[in-house]
This record gives structure tokens, sequence and C-alpha cells, in this order.
């Protein structure tokens, strides 16, 4: 991911993205704004302390966003556990490339991507 992008994220919700690698293509920044936005809300609302979570890597895997977080309070994680999944699973059909819908790529390394980007792929090989 871009470093203006992953920047914007550090701008916005320093606590939960600093120590965190980002492993993953621009496409699925949306997701990821998204999943921070809900966490950080799901921490306000319980009146956490913000040092209570952070993320320590964003990465893919299997044509999946995988978030490793590590969280200090059992209640906060059985809330923020389902948040994460919901925009895991959002990355099976979203281009991790550029964010449109895409689909699973069946060659070899397993990755999201829409058919404009695929046909990219194709042209560039
Ligand atoms: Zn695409």
């Amino acid at each position: 991911m871009k470093k203006h992008l992953v920047a914007s994220f550090e701008d916005d919700y320093p606590y939960l993205t600093k120590e965190a690698r980002f492993e993953t293509g621009d496409g699925w920044y949306d997701i990821l704004r998204d999943m921070f936005s809900d966490v950080h809300q799901a921490i306000v609302d319980g009146g956490y302390d913000k040092d209570v979570m952070t993320f320590t890597q964003i990465k893919e895997k299997f044509g999946t966003l995988n978030a490793y977080y590590t969280c200090k309070d059992r209640k906060l994680m059985i809330v923020v556990s389902p948040i994460i999944d919901k925009y895991e699973i959002m990355s099976h059909d979203t281009c991790e490339r550029c964010g449109d819908r895409g689909t699973a790529t069946t060659d070899g390394w397993i990755k999201v991507l829409c058919g404009r980007c695929k046909k990219q792929d194709r042209i560039r090989d």
C-alpha cells in the first residue's frame, strides 16, 4: 500500500495503526478505512483508553485481508472481532489493486482482482 495512504490512517487513528505493517494493495484502502473507523468507534463507545488495542499487521493471505492486532480487554475483543471479520469477508470480492468488484484468481498466486486488472496482468506477462 502506498505511503501516503498508510499516512492517512496514521493521521486519523495513530494509536491503532502506527505500529502496523501494511502489506496489501491500494484497492483495499476503503475497506481498511471503514474498519479502523468502526473499531475506533467501538473503543470510544466502550469508554476504553486508547492503548487498549493496536493493529500489528495488515496483510493479504490467499486473497483475503488478514488484520492482526493485540487487545488487552476480553470484552472489547468480543466486540471488535466480528467487526474485523466483516471487513475481511468484504475483501473476498474487492479488487486488491483498484477497489472495484473482483473475484479470486485461480491461476497460481491467489489474488482478488477485477476483470480490468486481470486483463492488465495478462498484457504485462
Ligand atoms: Zn481492479
